[in-house]
């Protein structure tokens, strides 16, 4: 089990890794891989960056890090009003991008901060209707594993639904997203408490299963688009012709806990989200994050390390996050 800074060292560097080595290779296709499978760090490709260039996942991420990070981020109401100015400084003026240069924005996303720009309230931004369940409230989710309501040992669940629907509302506003988000959140707490990835998805089902019954609130409507296989707990039984990998919030959400519990390195678990294609470093990033959280910063091969833009930044932001 790592401790506290390691752990969040641990989850923004692993999702950021995962991001990058997906963005040469977003939205090609999972044949295209096969021919050519990703092993390392790319440059160029689909964005023409340098190795090592992370995208639109890490950066808000990390946005939503440093609202977190504030005084009292991690223990108060989050302030929505901060991420949002960060979310519209990251989509306008290239704050915390790998380069200096913002792209890859998704459209929900895209949506959503062009309302805040406006004055639109960040609890009103984010689309949400059915069409709106993207997986871009999923991919920058991860820093709330580290806010005090979910770290908590016994576990609020109608406290956590909340926090979450709040933050993950800011860009998708449909309860669809939120429960991607809140299932992936408890993986995460129990990653973080040290359970092994096959132990967090058993205890991640045994605590929303009964809690999705009580029928009080959107999460039990949306619970069945995740029955198939992560509610159900049969998703490690598929074979990856199974496995979509597109941008759709359910899909994002099965293909990152398909490869994390396929596969026993951080190395393997996201090169097997990048593999699958499509939408590789989403995938990858939101498979990262759990992975970095497994095994660990040390199990992150040093040499995608070494090529991360800029790596001390992040650290730094962890740091700040750790001690908030
Ligand atoms: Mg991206």
């Amino acid at each position: 089990m790592l401790n506290h800074s390691a752990a969040i060292r641990a989850a923004l560097l692993g999702l950021a890794v995962g991001d990058a080595l997906g963005v040469p290779v977003e939205f090609l296709s999972r044949v295209a891989r096969r021919q050519d499978p990703v092993t390392g760090m790319r440059a160029f490709g689909t964005h023409r960056q340098p190795a090592g260039t992370w995208s639109d996942d890490s950066s808000l991420t990390f946005c939503l890090a440093e609202t977190l990070a504030r005084p009292t981020g991690r223990t108060a109401a989050p302030d929505l009003a901060d991420f949002a100015q960060r979310s519209i400084n990251w989509r306008y003026n290239a704050y915390w991008t790998a380069t200096g240069e913002t792209f890859d924005v998704g459209n929900a996303t895209s949506t959503a901060i062009g309302r805040l720009q406006r004055g639109i309230a960040p609890t009103a931004a984010g689309p949400s209707s059915e069409s709106d369940n993207g997986n871009g409230a999923l991919m920058r989710i991860l820093p709330l594993a580290f806010h005090e309501i979910w770290q908590a040992e016994n576990l609020d669940l109608n406290a956590a639904w909340a926090l979450t629907e709040a933050v993950a509302s800011v860009t998708h506003g449909h309860p669809r997203s939120t429960l991607g988000c809140f299932l992936y959140l408890l993986v995460a707490r129990s990653l973080l408490i040290g359970r092994s990835p096959a132990a967090a998805f058993l205890q991640m089902r045994q605590l929303a299963n009964p809690w999705l019954e009580r029928g009080s609130i959107p999460a039990v409507v949306e619970a069945k688009y995740y029955r198939q296989w992560v509610l159900s707990g049969t998703l490690p039984d598929q074979p990856e012709s199974a496995i979509s990998s597109s941008g759709y919030v359910v899909d994002t959400l099965e293909a990152a806990l398909w490869c994390l519990l396929e596969h026993d390195t951080y190395a393997a678990t996201v090169l097997a989200a990048v593999n699958l294609g499509d939408d590789t470093d989403t995938t990858a990033a939101v498979a990262g994050g759990l992975a970095g959280l497994a095994y660990g910063e040390a199990a992150i091969p040093a040499e995608w390390l070494e090529v991360l833009a800029r790596r001390v930044d992040i650290e730094d932001l962890a740091a700040r996050l750790a001690g908030a």
